[in-house]
């Protein structure tokens, strides 16, 4: 994500406090790694493999008339279990072929089957009818289902995919996801992946999408409207043909700049990081004012005037750093802002810009008191700052700082192992810690510690 200054209105979403999260038969615990900033989102009773979304939308109106269904597999035997979901009505419930019973509690939607849904492969589908919700996040911005003037885009982060999407709404839970999107005559539609096709529907389209490598639901995005679509494509390192989609809103303009400059960004990242992690690239650009471009996986999504080079550059970075390699609890989102902040650094120095390490100095000459010191990356409570500046730019620092004790050989090597090793997984700060040690073969406890845990300015950098 990369924020345009951001309103500050204290909206707490008091929705997302969560309750029990899943029912298991003999009341066990399940040992699945829980997610601590949004307790109420995610579920540990099973992991989800594939979601095929199904929305035939009418723009006009903003009424989605939608079937979701999800395939997973339930860690234990499940008497009930939950799904994310803070959207419109439900019509319908099905698990495993058998209508069953569903309730609505917050921003849960609890499922009942007619049998116990044995340990193992199952699969539920969920209808609804109606119009999608906004979402208010702790910080005032809007994510979820977001209404623009010819239609809506679905942006996701952190928690906004409940209003549109029944789901396992927490990070570490990563699955394959087809999209079905139908839309009438002159609009088109959008998601991540690879465009397997289109057909007519009524006097509309549908437009079908696929994202075969796994995805994190707060990476998902779902655009309808009257785009004007460029296609072209890009050869990756490794030699793959990745082809770009673009999907520009005609009444916001000025993308053709992001277009053009994101074959040089991919190369520009592919020598840094390594191979591109995606099938596919491209970008949503549309009048959704929310203050803030996402990095959508494979397919960032711009708003209006939001799509600078530094800022294409960020996101794509984040295809490396937050959506491959993807933070597991979102205490942990400075593995994502930290390594995409720092690629702009490294893009400005290697364009004749400043160099990260003027980037370091000018923010390191800041006052103790600054806002920049506190809370320390790692330790903010309040979702409020999860895209706070010690979030991104104490989270840059932190690898510059890194790198000028271990070098920057060993740094390079660093960031192409990370995004190696861990494709494709969910991570936590230590993993990375752990890798930077073995890289370098240095003790780096007192650094991460400074840097990342303790609240203040680190002295002596
Ligand atoms: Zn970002």
């Amino acid at each position: 994500m990369t924020s345009t200054p951001r309103r500050t209105t204290s909206a707490l979403a008091a929705g997302l406090a969560g309750s029990l999260l899943v029912g298991l038969l003999g009341g066990s615990s399940v040992a699945a790694p829980r997610e601590t900033l949004f307790p109420g989102q995610g579920n540990a009773g099973y992991q989800v493999r594939a979601y095929d979304v199904s929305i035939d939308y009418q723009p006009t109106t903003n009424r989605a008339i939608a079937t979701v269904r999800i395939r997973a597999v339930a860690r234990t035997a499940l008497r009930s279990f939950h799904l994310d979901f803070d959207g419109a009505r439900v019509t319908s419930v099905v698990v495993d072929g058998q209508p069953a019973r569903s309730t609505r509690e917050g921003t849960e939607l609890v499922v009942t089957p007619s049998a116990v849904v044995d340990a193992g492969r199952f699969s539920v589908t969920v209808s609804y009818d109606g119009r999608p919700p906004e979402v208010v996040d702790a910080d005032g911005s809007t994510e979820g289902w977001v209404r623009t003037t010819d239609g809506a885009i679905a942006i996701n982060e952190p928690v906004g995919a409940m209003s549109w999407l029944p789901s396992n709404n927490t990070p570490g839970d990563k699955a394959r996801f087809t999209y079905r999107l139908s839309a009438p005559a002159g609009y088109s539609a959008v998601a991540n992946g690879e465009l397997v096709g289109t057909a007519p529907h009524g006097t509309g389209t549908t437009w079908t999408w696929r994202q075969e490598e796994p995805m994190s639901t707060f990476l998902a995005v779902v655009g309808f409207g009257r785009y004007d679509v460029v296609e072209s494509s890009v050869t990756s390192v490794d030699g793959r043909r990745l082809p770009l989609w673009f999907f520009e809103d005609s009444l916001v303009g000025a993308s053709e700049r992001a277009r053009e400059v994101l074959p040089e960004v991919i190369a520009f990242c592919e020598e840094l990081f390594g191979p591109y992690p995606f099938s596919s690239g491209g970008h949503v650009v549309d009048d959704a004012y929310v203050g803030y471009a996402l990095e959508t996986q494979g397919r960032p999504f711009y708003p209006p005037d939001g799509a600078d080079t530094s800022t294409v550059v960020h996101e794509t970075a984040h295809q490396w750093f937050g959506n491959s390699v993807t933070l597991t609890d979102w205490h942990d989102i400075w593995l994502a802002e930290g390594f995409a902040t720092y690629a702009e650094w490294m893009w400005s120095g290697a364009r004749g810009g400043r160099t990260p390490q003027e980037h370091f100095e000018a923010l390191y000459s800041r006052d103790a008191d600054d806002d920049l010191w506190s809370p320390a990356p790692v330790r903010f409570t309040d979702p409020a700052d999860l895209f706070g500046e010690p979030v991104y730019a104490r989270g840059a620092m932190t690898l510059h700082a890194l790198r000028r004790e271990i070098g920057t050989r060993d740094f390079l090597d660093l960031a192409r192992r990370w995004a190696a090793d861990f494709a494709y997984d969910n991570v936590r700060t230590r993993d990375l810690e752990r890798l930077a040690e073995k890289v370098s073969g240095e003790q780096l406890d007192e650094l991460f510690d400074d840097w990342l845990r303790r609240d203040g300015k680190p002295r002596g950098y």
